[in-house]
């Protein structure tokens, strides 16, 4: 399919610079780099924890240092979250009593957000889906047991309703805790945390991820008719606590008003030694590295072109960053918002959430400059730190990947899996030019895109 628009020379040679920069110049490899520097440096960033505040800190001064910061072009800035209370991790343990014939250590996380719980000698019991809970439920055989959800992995979004409301579910129930196989589409016996949501409507009852391979054995003990009991003790606590978001942006030397927005979140769990390089240390450190490109190039575009670290998205508590900016800046006039927070493998293209004569304007500004980032999928580019923009209208989008119900990023998501290994150098480099380039395009392009 050929369209004939008319191309800008000026906007193609900027895409061609861009490219060059990232695939050649000065630009490669260097969002992998200074992220592994993070990683490496402060460990996993809980939401508002002291590590995070020094990597917040660190990565501020960075872009204050910055050239184009020191020549004007590039302006930064720390937008403090007003009050917020953030969930504090105590130790925690789970040991397997019955069937075993000595007490066993079992490896697991508590999710994101419980309440605390010491239990000894609960009995648990094992269910498969929604409806064998109701079942057992309803014959009185979950009241005072820990109900353990053995779902298998089919998708995110399916299974991700039995770690958020698994908890409520087995409590309207009486279950006194809960237990679930990890979230994760592949499994070398690794738990995977994430948050809990409590609706406030039934006792609230502690959780903890087990591994894939637990649950199966936890499964296999129950069909054989063994009772399982375990001691499971879960120490955590809500504290008090502050945060920032960072913002960095090349004001628009023609409609500084109208802005293009581009980011991920900073925040991350707590997992293993380096959680949160993927999930979104990554998504961070691309963005970031797209706005710089722009700026070491001494591009300054018709429109702005912000780049937000939004804080707090793991936990989503009152006051987190998404709220805050939306608190603060969502009647101002944004363009588009993209959030990059799916892992990084080799982009393809984007997805895009908002009018259809948009996503159109969208389709052709890529056919005329990067004909080789060609797939948006529709109504797919919505992210969680975005969706309070685009319910106030704001199109959003996300770059896109060749990954299948998304199995690769699900395999080490919320894990101690989620290392610098997992992360290719040169698979960041074509996120890094998918947005610098895109964003760049709709920043620049004399004509905006339809609101
Ligand atoms: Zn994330």
């Amino acid at each position: 399919m050929t369209i004939a628009y008319c191309t800008n020379d000026a906007i193609k040679k900027n895409v061609d610079n861009i490219r060059q920069a990232i695939n050649a110049g000065p630009n490669k490899h260097k969002a992998y780099d200074k992220l592994a520097y993070i990683v490496d440096t402060f460990g996993p960033r809980m939401w508002a924890s002291p590590r995070m505040a020094l990597a917040v800190d660190y990565l501020y001064n960075q872009i204050q240092n910055w050239e184009a910061t020191k020549n004007g072009l590039v302006e930064v800035r720390l937008e403090k979250l007003d009050e917020i209370s953030t969930w504090v991790r105590g130790s925690e343990q789970l040991i397997l009593k019955s069937p075993r014939k000595r007490p066993q250590k079992l490896g697991m996380i508590g999710l994101g957000l419980i309440v605390p719980g010491n239990i000894k000698d609960g009995e648990v019991v094992v269910v498969r889906n929604w409806s064998e809970l109701d079942e057992k439920g309803k014959a009185n055989k979950i009241k005072g047991k820990i109900v353990c959800y053995n779902v298998p992995w089919t998708t995110y979004d399916d299974l991700k309703f039995y770690r958020q409301q698994g908890p409520d579910r087995a409590s309207a129930y009486g279950a006194i805790a809960v237990l679930l196989r990890s979230v994760a589409s592949f499994s070398i016996y690794s738990p995977h945390t994430g948050n809990v949501r409590y609706s406030g409507n039934f006792t609230k009852i502690p959780a903890a991820a087990i591994t894939v391979e637990d649950a199966e054995m936890l499964q296999r003990m129950q069909d054989r008719g063994q009772k399982i009991t375990v001691d499971l003790e879960l120490n955590n606590e809500m504290k008090a606590s502050e945060s920032h978001n960072i913002i960095a942006e090349i004001k628009g030397q023609q409609h500084p008003e109208q802005i293009i927005l581009m980011g991920g979140h900073f925040d991350s769990w707590d997992t293993g030694s380096q959680t949160g390089a993927m999930d979104d240390g990554a998504g961070t450190l691309v963005t970031l590295e797209a706005l710089k490109v722009v700026a070491d190039l001494g591009i300054r575009p018709l429109r702005t072109l912000r780049w937000i670290a939004w804080s707090g998205e793991e936990m989503g508590l009152p006051n987190n960053g998404a709220q805050h900016y939306v608190k603060k800046h969502g009647d101002e006039d944004h363009v588009v918002a993209l959030e990059n927070d799916v892992g990084q493998l080799t982009a393809i293209g984007f997805g895009f959430s908002g009018k259809l004569q948009t996503s159109r304007m969208v389709r052709q500004l890529i056919m005329n400059y990067i004909p080789d980032l060609s797939v948006v999928n529709e109504n797919d580019g919505s992210g969680v730190d975005t969706k309070p923009l685009g319910d106030k209208g704001v199109p959003l989008m996300r770059n896109i990947y060749k990954d299948p119900n998304d199995d690769y990023y699900f395999k080490y998501h919320h894990s101690a899996g989620d290392t610098m290994n997992i992360l290719n150098p040169d698979e960041m480099d074509s996120n890094v030019f998918a947005i610098s380039s895109m964003m760049y395009i709709i920043a620049d392009n004399p004509e905006r895109l339809p609101k």
